[in-house]
């Protein structure tokens, strides 16, 4: 501690000393509020004196110990040697080589990359948030569908595109998060969740949203479907009516899925109508044949038996 600083602390302990001697000084009814006016007194100078309260502060409080490395950490830079699908993204995209993924269970990956901004040919970056953790064929993929499809056409729109807003990367977990299904190629690195696009001039585009240009998003869905083996948005399943899931599975002859059904204002008041009426009409038909109480309307959605049920038939002859 400098000279300044014991001098600083000396004046605090004069400070303290005399407020004790008048304690002492007064009669017995007046010393416990002379009491506290002491400590109070104190306790500020400690603190508005510059360098004390730190200093005693510091004396008093241990440190915390130091927070270990995570062993799975993937924010720690990486060492991995560059693979030629990093060399390749290099020019083209901003972002870092991760290690491997090794678990839990069947979540791995193998030359994985975080990604974190598209570089289109004007040199205008096009960031992810959040940064997306993609296997690199899939964030190559990825990188020139922004590049090649989606920004030229925005351009179109008198803007440009500049954000992606992801809803998931990098995920162990099964598919739709349903228990004891197969495990989401999201375990695997491989797939990504987009909501919407920012743009230039402030406004975004959400993927899913009826009140967005459908033509546009016709042309998104079908670049995304002639890039990527799944596509999965609006009318797919009841698990992508506010994001769309991109991936690029392999599947024997090539098979790719593509369902997004792309709707405007008028269709998808229609749908919403159909689904509704669907749902008032279950418990209806259950009271035409059954003498008992009608249990309450159930929301329209799917449970997991009856969505795996669905999924298994609709897909039995797709591997996802
Ligand atoms: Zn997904």
């Amino acid at each position: 501690m400098s000279a300044v600083d014991e001098r600083k602390r000396a004046a605090v302990s004069a400070m303290l000393a005399t407020a004790a001697s008048k304690q002492r000084t007064e009669s017995d009814g007046a010393r416990s509020s002379i009491r506290r006016v002491g400590t109070v007194l104190a306790y500020f100078a400690i603190c508005l004196l510059p360098g004390i309260g730190p200093a005693i502060a510091a004396d008093a409080v241990p440190l915390p110990r130091e927070r270990p490395a995570a062993a799975n950490d993937q924010s720690a830079s990486s060492d991995s040697e560059w693979t030629a699908c990093d060399q390749r993204l290099t020019e083209l995209a901003e972002f870092r080589p991760l290690p491997p993924i090794a678990g839990p269970g069947e979540c791995t990956a193998s030359d994985v990359v975080q990604l974190d901004a598209v570089r289109l040919p004007s040199d205008a970056r096009v960031t992810l948030t959040p940064p997306a953790t993609l296997r690199c064929p899939m964030a190559e993929a990825v990188t020139h569908w922004i590049r090649d499809d989606i920004a030229p056409a925005v351009v179109e729109l008198g803007t440009s595109v500049r954000g992606v807003e992801t809803a998931d990367s990098f995920d162990c977990r099964p598919r739709n998060s349903i228990p004891g299904a197969k495990i989401s190629e999201h375990g695997h690195a491989n797939a990504l969740d987009v909501s919407a696009f920012r743009l230039a001039n402030r406004k975004s585009i959400e993927l899913t949203s009826a009140h967005e240009s459908k033509s546009l998003r016709q042309r998104f869905r079908d670049s995304a479907c002639a890039r990527f083996s799944t596509v999965l948005g609006n009318g797919a399943d009841g698990y992508h009516e506010t994001h769309v899931h991109l991936d690029i599975i392999a599947r024997h002859d090539d098979y790719r899925i593509c369902q997004w059904d792309v709707l405007d204002e008028s269709e998808a008041a229609v749908r919403s109508a159909a689904k509704t009426a669907q749902a008032s009409q279950a418990p209806k038909s259950a009271a035409a044949t059954a003498d008992i109480p009608l249990p309450r309307p159930r929301v329209d959605l799917p449970s997991p038996e009856r969505h795996a049920r669905a999924r298994a038939l609709r897909w039995s002859r797709a591997i996802r």
